[in-house]
């Protein structure tokens, strides 16, 4: 069959359920705080046999063991309504049916399941739609590099192949970034804490304020061609400069459209290669499907991660400009790098993106996200939204305390939300793309009460 052909059919498949895009679990997931949240689920392996490391756990005491739609079920048979997506590596929900169903075609079919970097039906589909559904119609006209299973790993790619292409071993990367935990992207990293785990030295990145945070603007651009004009800056021009343009880990702050077009225009004159981190904020997270897509910029070198894997499974890809695949065969091997069935999923959740009812809902959920924020202000409270993700930000209201205080009141009744950023003082909030709206609406209702409650205290 060719490709067409299989596009066709499933495109068919995908149109006969198109009800499945919408699936979701109803707002009654939500229960009175008087029903205990949990029923101390055994969870002494953990304690007994998990390394110390695991963290997630601990803020949400809680054993998983099934998930549908934007619910997650406990052992216990307890539901809890997903505000956190896993990180934003679950856009499109749990389980999502259509996805679901050709990721079990595949399985049923003998479907190759790994193949390093080998050629396969599987990788062909994805590379040809992901072109031309995603890139082509936003004028990027990149290659893709499949890396490793996580996202660190296409930042690591990332950052040896500007490194490779310029012959320049410096870096900028901006306070309040994230880019991952292994040690090229660590370095780029900006949280202190995770830093000092490295417990080596973290050298050849410099840091410059992002130009929006908790200080207010700063003019980061201004400062970048005062380093580049002077030279007695100390500062070397870079091989490359890295950023997210909305950084999520970071609170929810996205880069002025404005700056962004400056650094474009910096890194052009300069032969530096921008490269963007989407792993996060990336598929349809913050709006387009890349957030750079409002400013009208396009990036050198491109990580995605995360949601591009349809179900949460494992895949990681580096989008290289025209003129940047400076590597040669071989230069950056890895196993891991061809997970088949995370392609399978990837082309099912392209499926959605060719979808009006999924745009419509995506656009729908934004919508009510942004308009009960800005019609709900609390005193003291900033709040940040882009798209699907929203930054509550509680450093003049509370700070962590009240952002944990929120955290827990909201697990307690059956809503998982995390906080981030500084002092862990901002709730993120990271619903679906796929919620229902008037479970979304409850979920906003639910974490205002807590807000209310916290900031009463
Ligand atoms: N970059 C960004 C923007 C991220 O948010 C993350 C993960 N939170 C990473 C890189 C690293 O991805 P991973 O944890 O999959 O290595």
């Amino acid at each position: 069959m060719t490709v067409l052909a299989d596009l066709t059919t499933s495109t068919e498949a995908f149109e006969a359920s198109s009800t499945d895009v919408l699936e979701t679990s109803s707002a009654e997931a939500f229960r009175s705080p008087s029903t205990p949240a949990f029923a101390t689920p055994p969870t002494q392996v953990f304690d007994n046999r998990e390394s110390a490391v695991r963290s997630y756990c601990r803020a949400f005491p809680v054993l998983l063991s099934s998930a549908h739609g934007t619910t997650l079920v406990a052992e216990d048979g307890t539901e809890y309504v997903d505000f956190f997506s896993g990180a934003g590596a679950l856009n499109y929900g749990h389980n999502h049916a259509h996805i679901k169903r050709q990721v079990v075609a595949h399985l049923e079919g003998d479907g190759l399941l790994h193949a390093l970097d080998f050629h396969t039906a599987a990788k062909r589909e994805f590379l040809d739609r992901f072109g031309r559904e995603i890139l082509e119609p936003r004028g990027l006209h990149h290659r893709v590099q499949f890396c490793g299973s996580t996202g660190t790993d296409a930042v690591e790619a990332a950052l040896k192949l500007a490194r490779k292409h310029t012959g320049r071993t410096q870096v900028i990367a901006f306070s309040g970034a994230y880019h991952g935990v292994s040690r090229g992207s660590l370095a780029a990293t900006a949280d202190l804490s995770l830093r000092k785990v490295a417990g080596t030295h973290l050298g050849e990145v410099t840091h410059l304020p992002f130009p929006v945070g908790p200080r207010g603007a700063f003019p980061t651009m201004d400062l970048l061609e005062q380093y580049l004009t002077d030279d007695l800056s100390g500062v070397e021009v870079p091989a490359a400069v890295i950023l997210e343009v909305v950084q999520m880990e970071g609170g929810v702050y996205r880069i002025p459209d404005a700056d962004l077009r400056r650094l474009r225009d910096i890194c052009d004159r300069y032969g530096i290669v921008l490269i963007a981190d989407e792993i996060q904020a990336g598929c349809g997270r913050t709006g387009g499907f890349f957030s750079f897509e409002q400013a009208g910029v396009v990036p050198d070198l491109i990580t995605v991660s995360k949601s591009i894997g349809g179900l949460g499974l494992p895949m990681s890809i580096l989008l290289i400009r025209e003129g940047l695949d400076s590597w040669a065969a071989g230069d950056h091997p890895g196993t891991f790098r061809g997970n088949q069935l995370a392609f399978v999923a990837a082309c099912g959740a392209l499926d959605l993106w060719q979808s009006q009812a999924f745009l419509d809902q995506a656009r729908d959920g934004a919508e009510l996200l942004r308009a009960f924020w800005e019609n709900h202000p609390l005193p003291g409270v900033e709040v940040r939204c882009e798209g699907h993700a929203i930054g509550i930000d509680l450093t003049h209201a509370g700070g962590r305390q009240a952002a944990d205080a929120v955290v827990a009141w909201c697990f307690e009744r059956g809503l998982i939300v995390e906080s981030t950023g500084r002092d862990k003082a901002v709730l993120k909030l990271l619903p679906a793309l796929t919620m229902e709206l008037d479970v979304l609406r409850h979920g906003c209702e639910l974490i205002h009460e807590a807000l209310r409650t916290a900031l009463s205290r």
